[in-house]
């Protein structure tokens, strides 16, 4: 499994640079919260090679949201064209199959959301002027990265816990797309590094939201809160 134990370096990293003595957002009215709009692209919109049904219902949900934060990231799923995770790199497989991939369970998907190709750009609808930050993951081809966090072997972190740590963040408001998938996993992550965790419930679809009632269990029963944006 792991060599990374976040709650050990979230601790280790407030002790040494005494994040919580600061105070980024004095001027704020939500000064210690970060908005997670995870993986909004074209690839998982309708019409793109991994479209989650409805997926474009949640963008001006997502566009009125941003409103409520001061801080503000994105995440990208940016493939190398090799990617593991892709049935085309694996003969005699079907989308959708399961197979182990460097020790972790790996859902096989269609080619998506390829470094450099309009299924990878983030959907022109989003707004993204107030994002200070784009996280891209699931760059290493031997891997698959579904939260904005860690990949899914825990090998590496893409940064994202220190960012929020040195901004002063307490608590995270995830949404986007896929809700099972990046959405789950990012919110599983953010709940182990310490922080407080909710999922926009309307501002989110999974591809099988069947399997989402049951991973949205798990993340309650580890803390999370579920809650719906209304202020359209
Ligand atoms: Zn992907």
């Amino acid at each position: 499994m792991s060599n990374i134990f976040p709650s050990k370096l979230v601790a280790n990293l407030k002790d040494k640079f005494q994040f919580e003595e600061r105070s980024f957002f004095e001027n704020s009215s939500n000064k210690s919260n970060a908005l997670i709009i995870v993986d909004i692209q074209n690839d998982f919109l309708p019409g793109g090679s991994l479209a989650v049904a409805g997926g474009d219902e949640v963008i001006p949900i997502i566009n009125e949201l941003q409103k409520e934060f001061e801080l503000v990231v994105l995440t990208q799923d940016w493939h190398p064209k090799n990617h593991q995770s892709f049935v085309s790199s694996h003969e005699s497989k079907r989308p959708f199959d399961k197979i182990e991939l460097n020790g972790t369970e790996q859902v096989l998907w269609p080619n998506h959301c390829v470094q450099g190709t309009q299924g990878a750009k983030l959907s022109a609808s989003l707004q993204t002027n107030k994002a200070s930050l784009i996280i891209r993951k699931g760059m290493d081809p031997s891997i698959d990265s579904y939260s904005g966090f860690f990949d899914n072997g825990r090998l590496n972190s893409t940064g994202l816990a220190g960012y929020l740590i040195e901004k002063g963040i307490q608590k995270v408001s995830i949404c986007g797309l896929a809700a099972d998938f990046c959405v789950y996993f990012t919110a599983m992550d953010a709940i182990e590094l310490g922080f407080e965790v909710e999922i926009i419930g309307n501002a989110t679809k999974a591809i099988n939201p069947i399997e989402y009632k049951e991973k949205l269990k798990i993340f309650k029963s580890n803390g999370g809160i579920e809650r719906t944006f209304d202020q359209l």
